[in-house]
């Protein structure tokens, strides 16, 4: 049953009298259940537990914090129907998407805890000591990797589960021995709350810390902003939007303790086609690309929003096959009315520019939070004169780039921002030729993928879910995949301790 109360470390706790409610996607009402928001003395408490927790959970075996994982794993399977339906509610979203993220979620957990069962993740080094070198003696140097605090995450509007109270970012710092507060995402709340409620069964359950989790509610910035400020925070995982992420790394930098805020922000996801592939292939990547734009209502960090093609007859075959394909997909229902709001403010911006031509659109109104997709297109000449073309659009949106030769397109690729993903549709005789287009890719994303989309993100080892500026606020570290642990983590060196001291997994 939801309560609407915020989880203070293991307690159910709401007297503020601020309060939201989320929105039923598919038919645009209020749902019934009001979500407190949590009063600054709430939210310090949750601090302030949390900070205690982290005293003790930072010590204990990542054998015991795996059972905890997998523990939050088994407890949200549990949660059964009663998840899938809030999710469906909140989001607008598919029950096959729920049972999808579900999925998503407990694998992620599980994929973390088995990786901490072992110290091997941390890559410890050990260097023995050489006391009779000359002319000075080389000390004995144990580095491994320690958890840095407590860390805030703020929960994504778009992966109600994988991305937000039990998603990558919460599992990663659980998984790395630091305690989370969660921003739970105002729109959809209640599926906070029933996860919430799974973390905190398990942690009675496995014995750990009070304080280890806590979910906290609120709508607006000024609880997220609070939680950033606090000197015990130590950082923060985002997924959003660029305005919130940047507001909120300008807060993490400018703190008297200056702290990591690693947020993923959005990209365009450049996908070039080559003139050659669509001759062999034309339905073939159109359908993908299709597919791929559509997916989810287009609401994926990942979606590709530009499409960069040498202008030319077939092209123009290619750009009315895939405009076909996505208006023949009906109109979709988006996650929340501002999302929504957003998406139709900012097709009609990109729409409104010189030389644009919207295609691929259906013409009419929709219900509630429903919207037809949109193709535009536009020359290389007007996208390269124009920044506010380079501009994300969250949806069912893409913009393709007609470029009259190889030099334009290379152009265009140079003057995009740093995003999560390009792509490359080519033949693959031809790749040796195209390799100065792949060297300006490889300076403007974290992932190059080759005759693939890029929605459909692997959470493995290999993934990179990142890229320069403004995809993510720190292209060193990505947020999907075991590697995802490093952003809650520091570089820690033992020299010349006795070994009965140290920890096992810097003995010999
Ligand atoms: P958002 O507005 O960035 O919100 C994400 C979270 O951050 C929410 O909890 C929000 O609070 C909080 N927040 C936002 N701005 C803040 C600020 N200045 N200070 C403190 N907290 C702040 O993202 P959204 O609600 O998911 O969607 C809005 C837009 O973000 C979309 O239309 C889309 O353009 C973009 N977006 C991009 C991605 C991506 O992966 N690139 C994903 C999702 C959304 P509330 O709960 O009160 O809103």
């Amino acid at each position: 049953m939801i309560t609407g109360k915020n989880y203070i470390g293991n307690n159910l706790i709401g007297v503020g009298d601020k309060f939201h409610r989320t929105i039923n996607a598919k038919l645009n009402i209020e749902n019934p259940s009001n979500f407190i928001e949590a009063t600054s003395k709430e939210l310090n408490q949750a601090i302030s537990l949390a900070d205690k927790a982290f005293k003790i959970y930072k010590n204990i075996a990542g054998k015991e914090r795996a059972s905890f994982l997998n523990s939050i794993s088994d407890e949200i399977m549990a949660l059964g129907n009663e998840l899938i339906e809030m999710f469906t509610l909140e989001s607008g979203l598919p029950e096959a998407r729920a049972i999808g993220e579900i999925s998503r979620t407990v694998s992620q957990l599980q994929a973390f805890a088995k990786m901490i069962e072992t110290e091997d993740w941390k890559k410890n080094i050990i260097e023995m000591g050489i006391h009779d070198r000359k002319p000075f003696p080389k000390p004995d140097l144990r580095k491994t990797y320690i958890p840095i605090g407590p860390v805030v995450v703020f929960a994504a509007s778009n992966f109600p589960l994988a991305f937000s109270t039990a998603g990558g970012d919460t599992a990663s710092a659980l998984a790395s021995g630091c305690p989370v507060i969660v921003k739970s995402h105002s729109m959809h709340s209640g599926t906070g709350e029933l996860v919430a409620s799974a973390i905190i069964k398990s942690v009675k359950k496995i014995g750990m810390p009070n304080g280890v989790f806590s979910n906290i509610n609120g709508r607006g910035m000024s609880v997220g902003q609070a939680l950033v400020k606090h000197p015990k925070i130590k950082a923060v995982g985002f997924t959003g939007s660029l305005s919130g992420g940047k507001a909120l790394y300008n807060i993490g930098s400018q703190r008297e303790e200056p702290i990591p805020v690693f947020a993923e922000m959005g990209s365009v996801n450049p996908v070039v086609i080559s003139s050659k592939s669509i001759v062999s292939r034309c339905e073939e990547i159109a359908n993908n690309i299709s597919e791929s734009i559509m997916l989810g209502t287009g609401q994926f960090c990942t979606n590709p929003g530009l499409l960069i093609v040498i202008d030319n007859e077939k092209t123009i075959s290619f750009i009315k096959s895939l405009a076909d394909k996505m208006i023949k997909k009906g109109s979709q229902c988006m996650l929340h009315p501002n999302i929504k709001k957003n998406y139709l403010t900012n097709s009609e911006i990109i729409s409104n520019q010189e030389g644009v031509t919207i295609r691929g659109k259906i013409k009419g109104k929709f219900d509630a939070n429903f919207v037809s997709s949109q193709l535009n297109t536009v020359s290389g000449k007007d996208f390269l004169s124009n920044s506010i073309l380079h501009k994300e659009v969250f949806g069912p949106f893409s913009l393709v780039v007609k470029c009259k030769d190889e030099a334009e397109l290379i152009k265009v690729i140079n003057s995009l921002e740093g995003q999560l993903t390009g792509t490359l549709f080519a033949e693959k005789e031809e790749l040796k030729g195209l390799e100065e287009i792949i060297e300006v890719f490889k300076c403007k994303v974290g992932r190059i993928i080759f005759n693939g989309v890029p929605t459909g993100v692997e959470v493995s080892e290999a993934m990179t879910h990142g890229g320069p500026y403004p995809a993510s606020s720190d292209s060193r570290f990505t947020s999907v995949g075991l590697d995802a642990i490093k952003r809650w983590v520091r570089p820690f060196t033992y020299q010349d301790w006795p070994t009965d001291f140290l920890p096992s997994g810097l003995r010999l």
